[in-house]
C-alpha cells in the first residue's frame, strides 16, 4: 500500500540520465512533482502514495519528454504530439526496467488504493 521511495534513482531518456530526488518537495516548492532541465534532475514529494504518485511520475515524464525531443508545443497540432508522447513513452519504458516494473506493480498490488 506504500509507495513512498519507489527503488529507482534515475530515468533514462536516450543518452540522457535524469537523476531522481526524493525529498519533502510540498513543503520547499509547493508541488508534487518538479524536472529541473538545467540540472537534468527530477524531484518528487517523499511523501506521496498511491495513484498521486503514479500521477506525477507519468506527469514529470512527458515534461522529460517534450524537453528532451525539444517539442514545441505551440507550434504544433494535437497529431505530432500525441505521437511524440507515445514514442516517448515507448522509449521510457524500454529502457527503464525498474520506472516499468514500479508502474505495472502499482496495479498488481493494489497499491492504488
Ligand atoms: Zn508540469
Amino acid at each position: 500500500m506504500n509507495l513512498i521511495n519507489p527503488n529507482f534513482k534515475v530515468i533514462k531518456y536516450g543518452k540522457k540520465r535524469i537523476k531522481v530526488i526524493y525529498s519533502d518537495l510540498l513543503k520547499t516548492d509547493s508541488c508534487y512533482g518538479l524536472y529541473d532541465t538545467n540540472k537534468q534532475t527530477v524531484n518528487f514529494d517523499q511523501n506521496m502514495k498511491g495513484e498521486l504518485f503514479l500521477n506525477t511520475l507519468l506527469h514529470e515524464i512527458f515534461h522529460i519528454i517534450i524537453f528532451n525531443d525539444g517539442i514545441k508545443v505551440k507550434d504544433r497540432g494535437e497529431e505530432p504530439i500525441v505521437m511524440a508522447l507515445g514514442d516517448g513513452l515507448t522509449k521510457i519504458l524500454k529502457q527503464n526496467k525498474k520506472v516499468r516494473d514500479y508502474i505495472y506493480d502499482c496495479f498488481d498490488n493494489k497499491k492504488m488504493l
